[in-house]
C-alpha cells in the first residue's frame, strides 16, 4: 500500500503543480486538525498544516485547539504566536473543560489523557456542524473533506463518521512506533492481556530486531487502564483513511515496507516536520530564559565547530538534585564544552520561586565552569542544534528532538525518560545506528515526578566522549541522513512527493 503511495506520488506531485493554476477557480478543500495538547504534539502538526497551505491554496485549515487538563502558558503562547504568522490558518479554541478525576492520573497518564480527549466530542460535533453548515450557506466557503487527527484523539473517528468525513492519522512519532501500534490489537487478539517485563523480546513487524520488553512504552505493562487506552486507540489505527508519519521513506525504508499489506490504511511518510528555525518554539520558556537566548547563541559563535555537547530532555524531562550533581559531575570532568537546558519542576514555579535551573546545581558549578559551559532553562534548540559548535546531543529522544537532531547531522546519545522514547531510542541505536547508545531503557522524570535509578558521572561523561568523536560512523551515518532530510522535501523529493499524492486523495473528497 505505502510503496503504490510512493509511487503514485511521484506522478501526483507533478500533476498537483499542473492542477494548481487550471482548478484555482475549485471550491476550496477545507480540513479540521484536531492536535492532541502537548508542545511535542503541536510543533510537528502545525508545521504539517503550514506545509499544505504553502503547497497549495486550494487547501483551508482549521485547527481544534484543546487546552491541556491544566494550565499551560507555553502552549498558549504557542499558539497565539503561530495564529499572528499565520493568519490563513484558522484556530479555534475549544472550552476548556474539567479533567478527569486525578486518580485516573495517578493510575495511567494515557488513559486520563484519552478519557480527557474523549470528553471533547460533543463540542468538536457541534464545531464541525457550524461549519458544515457554513459551507450549505455560504457558496465560497471550503467543502470539509477529512479530519487529521492525532493519535491520542483517534476516537475523534467517530465524529467524523457522522459526518460521513474520512479520517486522516497524523502520527507524530516515527514509523517504528506506528509498527508498535499495528502490533498491539494482533497480539491481543493471541493473548488478550497486558505486556509483562518478563515476557521474552517480541518480533514486532518494523524491526529488524527482536524488541526487549524493556524498551516499550511504560502504558504497555499498565494494568489501570493504559495498556486498554493503547489498545483502544491501535484498534482504530486501521480505521483511518491513511496514516501520515512524521518520518523520511530514507530512514524508515523498511518499517514503511513491512506495513505493506491490505488491511493497513496508505501511509504517507511527510517528514522531518519541524520548526526548523525554531521561531515559535523560541517564544516559549521563561523571561528568564528568553533574556538567556541571545547569550547562548553569542556563546555558541565563540566556540570551536563541534566542539560543544547539549544536554536538553524535552518539555517534560526533570531529573531530580541527585542526578543533576551527577550530570554536573560529569559536564565538569568531561574534555568537551557545554550547554545545558534544565527543566524546573513545576511545583518550583508555581510557588512563586526563582525559575533559575542555576540555584539547583551544586555549589560552585557556575563559577567553576564559566567559559566552558553554560545552563540554561527552556532553550532555542532547533536554533542551537543548527549552529556549527554542536557536536552531540544528549536527548530524551522526543521525536521531534531526533528530527531536528538528524536535519541538522549531529549524533545523539540517548537517555529516554517517557512515553514511547524507549523505543524511539532502541530504533536509532540497533536499528538505525544514528545514536550512542548510553541508556535505552531509562524510566523517570517525566509525568507525575517519577524518580528514575541514579546515572552515574562516570557514565554520562563515557557516552558524552563517545558521541564528540570527531569522525566516528555514527557522526557520518547522522550527517548522511542530514543530507538525505533535505532532499526530501524539497521538490522532487520523498517526502515532498508524498505530500502532493495525499493532496491529491484529499482533493478528491471535494
Ligand atoms: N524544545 C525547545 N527547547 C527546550 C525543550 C524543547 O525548543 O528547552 C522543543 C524541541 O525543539 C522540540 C519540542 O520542544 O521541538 C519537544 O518535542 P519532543 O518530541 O522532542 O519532546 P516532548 O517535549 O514531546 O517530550
Amino acid at each position: 500500500m505505502s510503496q503504490r503511495a510512493l509511487k503514485e506520488g511521484r506522478k501526483g506531485a507533478r500533476e498537483t503543480q499542473s492542477q494548481k493554476k487550471s482548478t484555482s477557480e475549485m471550491k476550496k478543500a477545507g480540513l479540521v486538525f484536531i492536535p492532541c495538547p502537548g508542545i511535542g504534539h503541536l510543533v510537528s502538526i502545525v508545521e504539517f498544516a503550514k506545509r499544505l497551505i504553502d503547497r497549495d491554496d486550494r487547501f483551508s485549515i482549521t485547527i481544534l485547539v484543546i487546552k491541556p487538563p491544566s494550565s499551560h502558558p507555553s502552549i498558549d503562547s504557542y499558539t497565539n504566536s503561530f495564529s499572528a504568522s499565520y493568519p490563513l490558518i484558522q484556530l479555534i479554541d475549544l472550552p476548556q473543560l474539567h479533567p478527569p478525576n486525578s486518580l485516573e492520573l495517578s493510575n495511567s497518564h494515557e488513559n486520563y489523557l484519552t478519557l480527557y480527549i474523549e470528553s471533547f466530542k460533543p463540542h468538536i460535533k457541534d464545531v464541525l456542524g457550524n461549519l458544515i453548515g457554513s459551507t450549505h450557506s455560504h457558496p465560497n466557503s471550503p467543502r470539509l473533506v477529512g479530519l487529521v487527527l492525532d493519535f491520542l484523539c483517534l476516537s475523534m473517528i467517530d465524529v467524523g463518521n457522522e459526518f460521513g468525513l474520512p479520517s486522516y492519522l497524523f502520527l507524530t512519532s516515527g514509523a517504528a512506533c506506528l509498527g508498535l501500534g499495528l502490533y498491539i490489537p494482533t497480539r491481543h487478539d493471541r493473548v488478550s492481556t497486558e505486556f509483562s517485563e518478563s515476557d521474552p523480546e517480541f518480533l514486532i513487524p518494523g524491526f529488524i530486531n527482536p524488541v526487549p520488553p524493556r524498551v516499550l512504552p511504560s502504558a504497555v505493562f499498565n494494568k489501570d487502564g493504559g495498556y486498554a487506552a493503547l489498545l483502544k486507540l491501535g484498534k482504530r489505527l486501521r480505521d483511518t483513511k491513511g496514516i501520515i508519519v512524521n518520518t523520511l521513506l530514507e530512514l524508515e525504508s523498511h518499517a514503511i515496507s513491512s506495513f505493506c499489506d491490505d488491511q493497513t490504511p496508505p501511509i504517507y511518510t511527510v517528514g522531518p516536520l519541524i520548526d526548523a528555525k525554531g521561531e515559535a518554539q523560541n517564544k516559549l520558556g521563561s523571561p528568564w530564559s528568553h533574556s538567556k537566548n541571545n547569550n547562548i547563541m553569542k556563546w555558541l559563535d565563540d566556540q570551536d565547530p563541534l566542539s560543544v555537547v547539549f544536554l536538553c530532555f524535552g518539555s517534560m524531562g526533570i531529573f531530580g538534585a541527585p542526578q543533576l550533581r551527577e550530570i554536573a559531575q560529569a559536564l565538569e570532568r568531561s574534555a568537551h564544552g557545554f550547554l545545558w537546558s534544565i527543566r524546573v519542576p513545576p511545583t518550583t514555579t508555581t510557588q512563586g520561586k526563582a525559575e533559575n535551573p542555576e540555584e539547583m546545581l551544586p555549589d560552585g558549578f557556575i563559577e567553576r565552569t564559566r567559559g566552558k559551559g553554560m545552563v540554561c532553562g527552556w532553550a532555542p534548540q532547533a536554533e542551537v542544534l543548527a549552529h556549527k559548535a554542536i557536536g552531540g546531543f544528549v536527548s530524551h529522544c522526543g521525536w521531534n528532538s531526533i528530527m531536528e537532531s538528524l536535519w541538522n547531522g549531529v549524533p545523539l546519545v540517548t537517555w529516554p525518560m517517557y512515553s514511547e522514547q524507549q523505543l524511539n531510542a532502541f530504533t536509532m541505536v540497533r536499528e538505525l545506528g544514528v545514536a550512542v547508545e548510553m541508556r535505552l531503557d531509562y524510566r523517570g522524570g517525566g509525568f507525575g515526578g517519577d524518580v528514575g535509578d541514579l546515572v552515574m558521572a562516570d557514565e554520562i561523561e563515557r557516552a558524552v566522549s563517545c558521541v564528540m568523536v570527531s569522525d566516528s560512523d555514527v557522526r557520518e551515518k547522522v550527517k548522511e541522513i542530514g543530507e538525505k532530510s533535505k532532499k526530501a522535501l524539497v521538490e522532487g523529493g520523498s517526502s515532498f512527493n508524498m505530500i502532493g499524492k495525499l493532496m491529491e486523495d484529499m482533493l478528491l473528497n471535494v
